[in-house]
């Protein structure tokens, strides 16, 4: 007789599981959990099957569990609706960064704690965002397809490529990644790097930033915090969106919004896909207004195969950076987000419950991180 069930999500490995062991995200390998989970004498359950709801295996399955283990690159959507029909569940665990799939609300209404590996990804996603930004403004994707097409065109593909330096490069989201997004930038001299939150960077963050770009670039001040977000997106040639989704921040980049964008701009995000409407984006692409869009997140996931990112070009043929939910799940960060969730699993069987401050994302009926929303200033 088991204590207790754990139910894992997790995309499947196959081939590739078996190929390469560091794939700890895998259904195959189980985040390398499963034996410690049983030696604490709970039962668990590991499936890819979570779709439809409410047919598929992670409803009947979350119907008895205690603790969830989801991840956002093949998200288990967490609704509503599969909480209410989930009387015993007390933990979901987010093995990764960003836990929108979780209806943190219905959460909160339900007691239930939701808790992430802050920070375990957040160096692999800055270097995917510069990656896509360097993809874009250089046209490399038209410029390797000639390569492996067996064509030579230069023009065809200089004709949209530009240096990165002295743009104005833009981040919506100034926490752990927008802020790493940022350092990595300075080495490739920017104009100006200009940031838009409601949480200030601190004073010592800034000078870091400023005084790097001095000492590297002769350039200081670059550094820019803008208060509002169409003034900040109208400035920059390149904008990354690096904030939480949330209430405030679902459909944020609409048409009114991307309107706003300089003619010509690029705009990354590998934040949510649901930060962006699809259409609107796909429209500002395909008629030239953005020069291209990049990142790795859609919503739903997996995206369906008419999602209008996967076809969207600008009128060169280029502009289009998309990739499946890869960024935050290097062989790196997969390790980084293992030993987190085993960390968290191992506070919660204790009976402690002292998981760190900053992977705490709602606990007792309430927000306990500021950076889904505004919620104590409003
Ligand atoms: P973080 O909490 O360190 O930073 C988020 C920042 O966004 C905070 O400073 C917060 O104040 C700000 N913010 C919130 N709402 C905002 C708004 N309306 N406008 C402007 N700023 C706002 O989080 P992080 O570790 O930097 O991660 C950010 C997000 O990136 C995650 O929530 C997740 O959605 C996404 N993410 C994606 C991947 C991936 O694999 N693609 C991996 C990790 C994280």
């Amino acid at each position: 007789m088991s204590k207790g069930k754990v139910l894992l999500v997790l995309y499947t490995g196959g081939e590739h599981a078996k190929q390469e062991s560091r794939l700890l995200g895998t259904i195959e390998n189980e985040l390398g959990i499963r034996k410690y989970i049983e030696d604490q004498g709970y039962e668990l359950v590991t499936t890819a099957e979570k779709d439809p709801e409410p047919s598929s295996q992670v409803d009947k399955e979350l119907a008895d569990a205690e603790i969830v283990i989801t991840t956002p690159f093949f998200p288990a959507y967490i609704t509503k609706t599969r909480l209410e029909k989930a009387p015993k569940l007390k933990i979901a665990i987010t093995a990764g960064v960003g836990s929108d799939h979780v209806d943190l609300n219905a959460a909160n209404d339900h007691g239930i704690t939701v808790v992430e590996v802050t920070g375990s990804n957040v160096v692999s996603v800055a270097e995917h965002v510069l990656m896509t930004i360097l993809v874009l403004i250089r046209n490399f994707v038209p410029a390797h397809e000639q390569a492996v097409g067996l064509s030579w065109d230069i023009a065809g593909a200089a004709k949209q490529e530009f240096d990165l330096e002295d743009k104005v490069i833009a981040t919506v989201g100034a926490g752990r990644i927008g802020y790493r997004v940022l350092e990595r930038l300075v080495a490739f001299n920017p104009k100006k790097l200009l940031y838009y939150d409601y949480q200030d960077l601190p004073a010592s963050a800034i000078q870091k930033l400023n005084d790097a770009s001095k000492l590297f670039n002769g350039h200081d001040n670059i550094v820019e915090r803008v208060l509002n977000l169409e003034e900040l997106v109208g400035q920059a040639d390149v904008v990354t969106i690096n904030c939480p989704l949330h209430e405030d921040t679902k459909g944020l980049f609409n048409k009114s919004l991307l309107s706003k964008m300089k003619k010509g701009a690029y705009l990354v995000n590998t934040a949510r896909g649901a930060i962006c409407v699809e259409q609107d984006v796909a429209d500002a692409v395909n008629s030239g207004h953005l020069a291209g869009y990049g990142g790795d997140v859609w919503y739903p996931q997996p995206a369906p195969k008419d999602h209008p990112w996967r076809s969207m070009k600008n009128p060169y043929g280029g502009g289009n950076a998309m990739t499946p939910h890869v960024s935050g799940t290097s062989l790196d960060a997969q390790a980084r987000y293992a030993a987190g969730v085993k960390k968290i699993l191992e506070s919660y069987f204790s009976g402690k419950h002292d998981y760190k401050p900053e992977d705490v994302i709602v606990t007792g009926g309430g927000y306990a991180t500021r950076a889904y929303g505004e919620r104590d200033q409003k």
